[in-house]
């Protein structure tokens, strides 16, 4: 029999049974500490009571109608969403490449509007905005592109953190219109800009005319130790995705706007028949609820701050390790070697985590991570380190 699965994963070889806070059992009943929240989705851990009653009573409501009609859950959740980021309008879509689509159909819209022929929104290297052609070709990672050529046009690279490049490019591109970028690149290693960097440009975007588009797919929902990553830079964007961790585990994302670009879109412009249903704003709303009545974005900087610390002792000397970095409960161990097996060690001592680009162990664990949590991560993954590394 051939496989069922088409192989878009190499899959690691476990399957997990139940979920409970931060653990995870596999089908042998072996239980493994989640520093991964299935890739900064899982911010309130696994089975959370919230999430659980609000499917559960929403189920028991309704699902799905359709966006021919009003929906109440979606209307409140929009309205909280806007409300928490200082915007003015959100569009709900199921998955984080589909609210960066309607960003970028969003830009296009807006340049066409003020009479901008072929428009192009900057974009930056190694960065990641989802696998949709629009995307993939977004996206600045040749592996997310090869073979699907020919590519969405209208992106224009520029090295990530690097001001001076967007300058040059404002400078020589007269058809620019938006720059979407990620406030720390997750896929891309865990990159931190300097603390200028988003503040230059909201600058940069104000004197050009430009749509500020943050993609806080990934840094969103509080991981970062703020609600939004862009808030420790206090700017605002014009347009702001969201996805993973807004919906726990149920499919959601959102591509919120303000000022003119909230005006962008109209009946027949953009669409989707799943997008914003009962069930995933509800869930999306408690998620939220519970985010800001638990302090789960103060816990992510508490305890985010502490395994910085932590790791920093254990392993900051270590020859190997090149730098301990992020923000909040969003953090990268980048090696000077590829360190993918790694992951593989850490699944057989009951750890989840992962690596990216090649050689930075990305930690993203449950927004509801307590020091206990922190102290066993610390200490099984400082030992797997000394010991791929030959230091032990
Ligand atoms: C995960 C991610 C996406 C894509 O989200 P999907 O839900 O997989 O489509 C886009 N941008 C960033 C920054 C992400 O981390």
């Amino acid at each position: 029999m051939s496989e069922p699965l088409m192989a878009t994963y190499k899959r690691l070889p476990v399957t997990f049974e139940k979920g409970d806070g931060v653990w995870l059992w596999d089908t042998e009943g072996k239980r493994y500490l989640d520093a991964l929240s299935g890739i900064a989705v899982c911010g309130l851990g696994h089975a959370h009571p919230a999430v659980r009653d609000a499917i559960c009573e929403q189920a028991g409501q309704l699902i799905h109608t359709s966006n021919i009609y009003r929906i109440a859950e979606q209307e409140r959740l929009g309205a909280m969403l806007s409300e928490l980021a200082g915007m003015d309008s959100v569009f709900f879509a199921n998955s984080g490449a589909e609210a960066n689509e309607a960003a970028i159909k969003l830009a296009r819209l807006y340049a066409h509007r003020r009479g901008v022929e072929n428009p192009a929104i900057l974009v930056a290297e190694s960065s990641f905005h989802g696998r949709t052609l629009a995307t993939l070709s977004a996206t600045g990672n040749r592996k997310v592109q090869a073979g699907f050529e020919p590519l969405v046009q209208g992106f224009v690279r520029v090295p990530y953190n690097d001001l001076e490049a967007i300058e040059i490019a404002a400078a020589n591109r007269a058809n620019i219109v938006a720059i979407l970028i990620e406030p720390i690149q997750g896929e891309g290693g865990i990159q931190v800009p300097s603390d200028d960097y988003l503040p230059r440009l909201r600058e940069i975007c104000d004197r050009e005319g430009w749509l500020l588009i943050l993609d806080e797919i990934q840094t969103g929902m509080g991981r970062t130790g703020q609600v939004f990553a862009h808030m420790h830079a206090d700017v605002r964007p014009d347009v702001m995705t969201l996805a993973k961790g807004l919906g726990n585990g149920v499919p959601i994302g959102a591509c919120l706007a303000r000022g003119a670009a909230a005006e962008v879109l109209t009946p027949g412009s953009h669409g989707s028949t799943f997008g914003g249903n009962p069930l995933a704003c509800r869930v999306g709303r408690a998620v939220l609820e519970t985010l800001i009545a638990d302090r789960l974005t103060e816990n992510a900087a508490t305890q985010g701050a502490y395994l910085a610390a932590a790791f920093r002792e254990s392993l900051g000397s270590l020859p190997g390790v090149v730098e301990i970095r992020g923000r909040g409960l969003m953090l990268g161990i980048e090696l000077d070697r590829p360190c993918g097996d790694l992951v593989g060690m850490a699944l057989a001592s009951g750890l989840l985590i992962n690596v990216t680009a090649d050689r930075v162990i990305r930690l993203l664990p449950p927004l509801i991570f307590e020091q206990a949590d922190a102290d066993l991560l610390v200490q099984r993954l400082t030992d797997l380190v000394q010991g791929f590394l030959g230091n032990a």
